[in-house]
């Protein structure tokens, strides 16, 4: 059943190219099974979320990250009555146009393409791996998306002006995106808030003591946690903790989000569009709570000198192979020679490092340059 705000597959506005209907598929089904099929995806397996491989093979990478922001989107969408499968799919898709090595990765692509004037947006190359660089269909370039999921990659964890976007004005700048891909950008700082302090846990950079007062939701918590289970090990109250924090700031946004729907008349997927602010939220107590954590991880976490050399040697490769193709472009593969007709170089370039995955950037390196002295990702 669904609720009378939630997105209508039947109303979708299309795909750029029209397809039959599949006889028991919906069209948003489709897209999720197009994307799940994309080489962009299996390669979240071996990009970096915030940990390499030097730790251990337990942590996330991008694409166990995705299946929990799938997992933590579809419990949400469904409780409050959402398309399930729109969902779902904006999840999957969400961190598609990640670079290799994370945020470090990220940043130092963006920083090569700032010297041409340019920049590196992760949301926008999602955008261009759908539409264009996954080839997989003889009628047209691209997995042919319906609108909603374009609209949503775009509309995510970001607002562009459509002054300095006209490019994308077909995707309604003014309006806000529908509330299942509303939740992508809580259900996305739920999934790599909990996970990476799980992560940075078993990796003994952060304490429990840390933790604790690191986060007062998570202090809270814990109490309980103690008076339930006084003589359990400190791992399993550690994560008995943890598990209360990811239902506390879901059932967060579950709750909260009903009451601004229900408080600002929302009756149609129209409504959710022209409201003037996005109705998906936490209320600003559990916000308050959010932002704790994720101060907490980028101080002691993000920033650690336990983490500091995979970011310097992020950096140096990213920068130094992309030096290396602005300098050697016969050296691309064929398919991008096919792109410089109507792309400038350092976009190309720009993109053929941010399809990489760690372990192939690596071995570009080390073809390149020779193998590396610092074998921070061994
Ligand atoms: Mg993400």
């Amino acid at each position: 059943m669904l609720a009378p705000y939630a997105a209508r597959v039947e109303q979708s506005r299309g795909r750029r190219h029209p397809e039959p209907p599949h006889p028991y598929r919906s069209d948003y089904q489709r897209d999720r099974d197009r994307i799940i099929h994309s080489r962009a995806f299996r390669r979240l397996e071996h990009k970096t979320q915030v940990f390499t491989r030097r730790y251990s093979d337990h942590f996330r990478n991008r694409l166990t990250h995705t299946i929990e922001v799938a997992q933590i989107s579809r419990t949400i969408a469904a409780r409050l009555g959402l398309d399930v499968d729109l969902t779902e799919t904006l999840a999957l898709v969400h961190d598609i146009g990640h670079p290799p090595f994370g945020h470090a990765g990220e940043k130092a692509l963006d920083a090569c393409m700032r010297a041409h004037d340019s920049y590196f947006d992760h949301n926008l190359h999602a955008l261009r791996i759908v539409e264009d660089f996954e080839i997989r269909y003889a009628a047209f370039r691209g997995l042919n998306l319906t609108f909603e999921v374009r609209e949503g990659i775009i509309k995510h964890s970001h607002d562009y002006s459509a002054a300095e976007h006209p490019e994308l004005a077909e995707y309604r700048l003014d309006e806000r995106p529908p509330l299942e891909a509303q939740l992508i950008d809580l259900t996305d700082e739920i999934a790599y808030n909990t996970a990476d302090l799980d992560d940075g846990f078993e990796a003994h950079i952060l304490s429990l003591d840390a933790v604790r007062a690191g986060s007062p939701l998570f202090a809270r918590l814990f109490e309980e946690v103690e008076r339930h289970w006084p003589d359990a090990p400190d791992k399993l109250k550690f994560n008995e903790t943890l598990k209360r924090v990811l239902d506390a700031l879901v059932t967060d946004v579950i709750e909260n989000t009903e009451r601004r729907i229900q408080g600002a008349d929302i009756w149609s997927p129209e409504d959710v569009r022209t409201h003037p602010e996005r109705l998906a939220a936490f209320t600003p107590r559990v916000d308050a709570e959010r932002k704790q954590i994720k101060k907490f991880l980028y101080e002691v976490l993000y920033y650690s000198d336990e983490l500091r050399p995979e970011k310097i040697q992020a950096e140096e490769v990213v920068r130094e192979l992309f030096n290396y193709w602005m300098e050697h472009p016969d050296a691309l593969p064929a398919s991008y020679q096919e792109q410089r007709e109507r792309d400038p170089l350092y976009r190309i370039v720009c993109d053929y490092i941010a399809g990489m995955t760690d372990r192939f950037i690596l071995g570009q390196y080390e073809e390149i340059f020779g193998k590396s002295d610092k074998p921070v990702f061994g």
